[in-house]
């Protein structure tokens, strides 16, 4: 293990004559051509608190403790302060994923985190219980950028190029349902930052081996892919390709499709992909002594100038068993650096990058929004669910559990 070492938007007025309809963009643009189908969670049924209320926490407290162990609230580490204060239990999606569906008995399993976390949950609870996500906003730009149209036309082209029945997908845990049911129709399997070796040991494994011809499409977060195949199973930078869905054929030749071992999606991390080696570099010279440890979503370039790599439960206990004294520059989301600062005062903690760089839709998840959620389940009116449709639902676990048969787990 490398731990080890160390919306589209509707728009209603139609084209000029002579200028082609504007292509569907994968951004919001606020205040403009409303589509409730996309713009998922502006409207919130009833009053949403404002956040200056003086009464949200003390409103907090009453709603929590009038659902009593009818819900269990689930806060994944880059969530603000303020929601992570009302969570059960804290953790990564998978482990989170997990903890739902180890409370049964819970009616409401209120999800503090991003879109595709609560469907992974629906999809482990069972159908009597409930998965809230408290703003519907709550996306993730990285798993965004798979749609599964696009995954379908995809593996149209390696079918195409012939290379379809050798290549094994592999899909990281932030991704749409849809993409995780592709992959359990497909014999792949979901890994995580954590077992993401594991998963592409078994992946070709499936297909002649590592040393062999097959190949693993990796979605969506090509650095994930990439960091993990030339770190942990020693192929090569030239063994990697990025098919980009917005490209004929993903912008690949059927030549080097043959000769790619690694099929990279052309996805990435909208936090993670921003630190960069200049970043290493100068808290190298700022902070003497400094221990650079950075998410594998990273870059690859950050990854090899870092000290340490690896997923954030690892960095969390990296930091729990480092000395009094050790200094540490940590490239990850920021709400997660500030409380690892703030539990680690003996220690010198670091944000990798000298601006700011929260997850901007996980931080849609706010107090209000949490108690807006919670104090309409108490007055009877189920908000936000969350539902998986049944096909993928199905198929989605097959992957899910595929991920959980490997070693390790
Ligand atoms: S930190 Fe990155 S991968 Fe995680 S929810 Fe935000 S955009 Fe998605």
């Amino acid at each position: 293990m490398w731990e080890d070492r160390a919306v589209s938007i509707a728009t209603s007025a139609p084209s000029p004559v002579g200028f082609p309809e504007p292509a569907p963009s994968a951004l919001l643009l606020l205040g403009r051509g409303v589509d409730l189908a996309s713009e998922r969670g502006v409207e919130c049924v009833g009053d949403l608190p404002s956040p200056s209320d003086p009464d949200l926490v003390e409103r907090a407290r009453a709603a929590r403790a009038a659902l009593g162990d009818r819900a269990f609230i689930l806060g994944h580490h880059y969530q603000r302060d303020e929601v992570i204060d009302f969570a059960d239990v804290t953790g990564d999606s998978f482990k989170l994923a997990r903890e739902a569906a180890a409370r049964p008995d819970a009616e409401f399993v209120i999800f503090c985190g991003v879109h595709f976390m609560a469907e992974s949950a629906d999809i482990l609870t069972s159908d009597t219980q409930q998965v809230i996500l408290p703003d519907l906003a709550a996306g993730c730009s990285m798993a965004d950028m798979a749609a599964i149209d696009q995954v379908e036309d995809a593996w149209d082209v390696l079918v195409d190029a012939g290379v379809a029945e050798r290549t094994v997908p592999v899909t990281y845990m932030n991704s749409t349902a849809a993409i995780k049911a592709f992959t359990g129709r497909h014999g792949g399997t979901i890994c995580t930052s954590s077992n993401a070796h594991v998963a592409l040991r078994w992946a070709f494994d499936q297909v002649g081996g590592v040393d062999g011809t097959g190949k693993v499409l990796f979605m969506p977060d090509q650095h994930l892919g990439r960091n993990t195949a030339v770190r942990e199973l020693g192929l090569s930078l030239e063994d990697c390709v990025v098919f980009d869905p917005r490209k004929p054929n993903g912008g690949l030749t059927t030549e080097e499709l043959e000769a790619a071992r690694m099929i990279l999606w052309r996805g990435h991390c909208s936090v993670h992909g921003r630190f960069s080696e200049r970043n290493v570099t100068d808290i190298r010279a700022a902070a003497p002594g400094v221990t650079v440890l950075v998410h594998p979503e990273c870059k690859n370039e950050v990854v090899e100038a870092a000290d340490m790599v690896g997923s954030t439960e690892y960095i969390i206990k990296a930091l729990d068993a480092a000395p009094a004294g050790s200094v540490w520059a940590i490239g990850t989301e920021l709400n997660l650096v500030r409380r690892l600062a703030a539990a680690h005062p003996d220690k010198q903690v670091h944000y990798l990058d000298s601006t700011v760089c929260f997850c901007s839709t996980m931080n849609r998840i706010d107090l209000p929004h949490l108690v807006w959620a919670m104090e309409s389940l108490v007055a009877g009116r189920t908000v936000n669910r969350i539902v998986v449709d049944a096909d993928d639902a199905h198929w989605a676990r097959v992957a899910l559990d595929q991920m959980l048969a490997l070693p390790g787990y």
